[in-house]
């Protein structure tokens, strides 16, 4: 085991057969090869294996008992028993998938049924599901943006925004992160009317894990008449009231046009939404290609996600316990003099060095049995080499001391220069 993230090529054969090819085979065989002589070890943060789960939090990773704090499953509904329950009833009852689109032979009660909860939890007259969240963004941006119009975008936003805006034939061009001083000047910039702008964010961002202003965004996009899209991947089950996300809690359902979510975080599924109080939105299941020309979701998965957004929308104590031990677990990193990104919160990142004294970090916390994500450029904003966490409902108060306890002994090489 090398102490470099690069390692020597594995596969010289790999290389060697690349050099024989023309064009775009050879462009992504380089690629290939490149990745290939860089992950080569199985502790390489994109080589990671699960042997084994023991609940949403615990698993055999290299036949070493691992207590996991990069999972996105911070309410630990992925092992409900009465999520797993509603699974093991549809997978009976409907079989294991849908096998057409929903506007084929794809659409079944369940679906249906999905949907009429998600509208009931945002109490908004319907909801689309789609078959991931990267579909939801795909479909909801390019069903409603597309040549002629702009999109303007907060610059942190995720993967399958950038992609959407891509997809769409808009134009497109980001605001500085969170400002709503930038968008309302480009806002003024914009060449074409308002009412054909896109402004699109995110309620919590995942990599530093901070809250995304969307109360003084969308004011700004609705002063000048554009419409306003935001995406509650993480904020879902988290933030509000009723945990419809960071747009509820900071009292701005009322200025969003359209929300976006997944399945694939707090739900623990898979799957995407979209909702809306817009009735011409409806048509966004006859525009959406990423809606109509995929297969719906297994019924397993859709009668799980029914039952965890039932869980979540009566059961505010579970959000609770999640922001008790998401802050217990920040303040006992910044205690030790780690820096955190933003203020704690359910997912965030501790700054490392660089990419060399990052790797072994990593490395060292999995060796002891604590996972976490690694993040390097160019997923990260500004080049920064980040720890990504995040808490669980489902960790023990001993699950977070044990992290703490590890990250006290590592803490004099993470902070001294
Ligand atoms: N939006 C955001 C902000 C995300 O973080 C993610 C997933 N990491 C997605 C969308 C895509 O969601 P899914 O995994 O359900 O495709």
């Amino acid at each position: 085991m090398s102490d470099s993230p690069v390692q020597q090529n594995t596969r010289p054969e790999a290389a060697a057969a690349t050099t024989q090819l023309s064009g775009i085979l050879r462009r992504v065989g380089m690629i290939g090869d490149m990745i290939d002589r860089s992950v080569g070890n199985a502790d390489h943060p994109l080589r990671i294996q699960i042997e084994r789960f023991d609940g949403p939090v615990q698993a055999v990773i290299d036949g070493r008992q691992t207590t996991l704090f990069g999972t996105n499953s911070y309410l630990g509904l992925n092992f409900d028993p009465r999520c797993i329950a509603a699974a093991e009833q549809a997978l009976r009852q409907w079989g294991t998938g849908s096998t057409a689109s929903r506007v084929a032979s794809g659409n079944q009660d369940g679906h249906v049924a999905l949907e009429r909860t998600i509208a009931k939890f945002y109490d908004r007259p319907d909801a689309i599901v789609f078959s991931t969240g990267f579909m939801a963004n795909m479909g909801t941006i390019c069903g409603l943006a597309s040549d002629g119009d702009l999109i303007l975008y907060d610059s942190h936003c995720h993967a399958s925004i950038i992609d959407a805006c891509r997809a769409s034939g808009a134009t497109f061009k980001p605001f500085k992160h969170n400002d709503p001083v930038d968008l309302d000047r480009l806002l003024k910039e914009a060449t074409v009317p308002a009412s054909r702008i896109l402004v699109v964010l995110e309620g919590l961002y995942s990599v530093w894990g901070d809250v995304g202003d969307v109360k003084g965004l969308a004011t700004v996009a609705k002063d000048h008449g554009a419409l306003v899209f935001v995406d509650e991947a993480h904020g879902l089950g988290l933030y509000g009231d009723n945990g419809r996300g960071v747009t509820e809690a900071q009292g701005a359902e009322h200025l969003v046009d359209a929300i976006v979510g997944t399945f694939s975080k707090s739900v623990g599924v898979i799957g995407g939404y979209c909702v809306t109080m817009h009735p011409a939105l409806k048509s966004l299941r006859f525009l959406a290609r990423a809606y109509l020309y995929t297969a719906s979701l297994p019924p397993a998965v859709v009668a799980s996600a029914r039952t965890a957004i039932e869980i979540i929308a009566s059961e505010p104590g579970l959000r609770a316990e999640m922001w008790r031990k998401a802050e217990r677990f920040c303040l006992g990193v910044e205690a030790l003099g780690y820096s955190l990104c933003a203020a704690p919160g359910p997912v965030g990142s501790i700054r490392m060095r660089g990419l060399v004294q990052g790797m072994d970090f990593w490395r060292d916390l999995l060796a002891r049995g604590i996972y976490v994500n690694l993040l390097i450029p160019p997923a990260t904003p500004a080049g920064e080499v980040l720890l990504r966490f995040s808490v669980s409902a489902a960790h023990t108060d001993a699950d977070i001391d044990k992290f703490l306890d590890i990250m006290r002994e590592m803490a004099p090489r993470a902070i001294s220069a």
